[in-house]
């Protein structure tokens, strides 16, 4: 088996070439910069710290939540949407335009809904009635069972299918992004390649990597939540934080099988544009009032299904200026449990493991020149696969 943190050839590269594009990490937002750039017919550099990326792009639900946004993000994120389907045809990953379907189990949850379809285009954020919700999820034909008492998926008062949402695969889709890119001409990816710092040169930029230096016109400095290890000063200014997110695996439960991603009440919680509408307070005092727990450990209760029929689940969150490694069984107990409540069936956790993300309070996304050429890009907000080729999109556009 290939095992990417021996392969040879990540060991053997060194670079040394000037290009137009240094990219500095290669999560979803330093490989989304390095696809529009070559579509621009720029050269491109990707370094990488790691031998093959694990950091939030791997860690994540793979949804790409576009409904959900608001204002400039709504914006980014319908941009980021039509791109994601172009670079998943061209590169071959999987991206699936499979939306999302919120559960509802209350009135409160269902008057969230309702005020957010009103406010979109038609077709947009379509209302469901309990058996329409359970018919997305690929439980409309059958028969209701003794256990579920309204077969699978029980308890719902109705729900709503979030249209333009679209499903990828965490675990394979930066793996596969980042092969293509290295296979296009004019761009070179460094595995365990770290950026050390930078500075001027005539021609532009000049980057002290692990491995040497490298020269570009113009930088993207991609590092996820790491913006405080290069430039320590902006992360303080910009208030970012690690956010610590508890997530599982379940080995694929008989007989489930949806393709939308699926949010619940506390989702509805956490994203703008159900908070934005005036019915989230109400829903959010009901929340408070019967399942405390759930604000307690900052819970977005949500779950997708990859294409081997496994299920992420998650998710929890925690922020630190580092964050320590330790799970807390409780509360990914409080997670799994309010889930399958939500499924209607027994999960076998099969993994579990903690995701960090970029996280602050002064603004969700962090695009900042900080030196001419250098460029740092940080989603602050928990939505970078979401924004990621949009936000890319929009600072690349800028060289031309
Ligand atoms: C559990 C979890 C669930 C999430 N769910 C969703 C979701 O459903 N939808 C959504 O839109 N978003 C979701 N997010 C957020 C999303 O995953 C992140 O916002 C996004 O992946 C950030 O991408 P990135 O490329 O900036 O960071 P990363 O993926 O962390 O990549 C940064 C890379 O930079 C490298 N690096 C760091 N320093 C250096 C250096 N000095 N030199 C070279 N390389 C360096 C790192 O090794 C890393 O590979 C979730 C996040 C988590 C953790």
């Amino acid at each position: 088996m290939n095992n990417p943190s021996t392969s040879p050839t990540t060991a053997a590269s060194t670079p040394s070439q000037s290009t137009d594009v240094v990219i500095v990490g290669a999560g979803i937002v330093g490989l989304a910069h390095a696809a529009h750039a070559v579509a621009n017919g720029l050269t491109v550099t990707i370094i990488e710290r790691d031998h093959h990326a694990a950091g939030a792009s791997v860690r994540n639900f793979g949804h790409c939540c576009i409904t959900a946004q608001s204002g400039e993000l709504y914006e980014l994120a319908q941009t980021s949407r039509k791109y994601w389907l172009e670079f998943a045809e061209q590169a071959g990953f999987w991206a699936a335009e499979a939306g999302a379907v919120v559960l509802a189990r209350t009135d409160a949850e269902m008057a969230v809904l309702r005020e957010l379809s009103s406010v979109r285009e038609p077709g947009q954020v379509e209302l469901l009635s309990p058996s329409g919700t359970r018919e997305l999820l690929g439980a409309g034909s059958s028969a209701p069972s003794a256990e579920s008492h309204d077969g699978g998926w029980p308890g719902l008062v109705g729900g709503a299918f979030l249209r333009d949402d679209l499903r990828v695969d965490p675990r394979t889709t930066v793996a596969t992004l980042a092969e293509w890119l290295s296979q296009q001409s004019g761009v070179e990816l460094h595995w365990n390649t770290a950026a050390l710092g930078f500075s001027q040169s005539p021609d532009g930029v000049s980057v002290q990597t692990s491995r040497g230096e490298l020269r570009a016109k113009q930088v993207f400095v991609c590092v996820g939540h790491d913006v405080d290890y290069l430039f320590p000063d902006l992360a303080a200014e910009h208030q970012i934080q690690r956010c610590a997110l508890q997530m599982s695996l379940a080995a694929k439960p008989a007989g489930v099988e949806f393709a939308p991603a699926v949010l619940t009440a506390t989702s509805m919680l956490r994203y703008p544009a159900f908070t934005d509408m005036p019915a989230a307070a109400a829903l959010r005092a009901e929340v408070q009032e019967n399942q405390p727990e759930l604000l307690e450990i900052g819970a977005n209760v949500m779950f997708t299904q990859r294409p081997d029929g496994t299920v992420i689940l998650g998710d929890s969150h925690h922020y630190h200026l580092t964050a320590d490694p330790f799970l807390d069984e409780a509360v990914t107990e409080t997670l799994n449990t309010e889930i399958a409540a939500r499924i209607g069936e027994p999960l076998e956790i099969v993994q579990r493991w903690q995701g960090i993300y970029a996280s602050s309070e002064v603004a969700p996304i962090l695009v900042r020149d900080v030196q001419p050429g250098v460029t740092v890009v940080s989603v602050t907000s928990g939505v970078g696969m979401t924004l990621s080729f949009g936000l890319a999109h929009r600072n690349v556009s800028r060289l031309s």
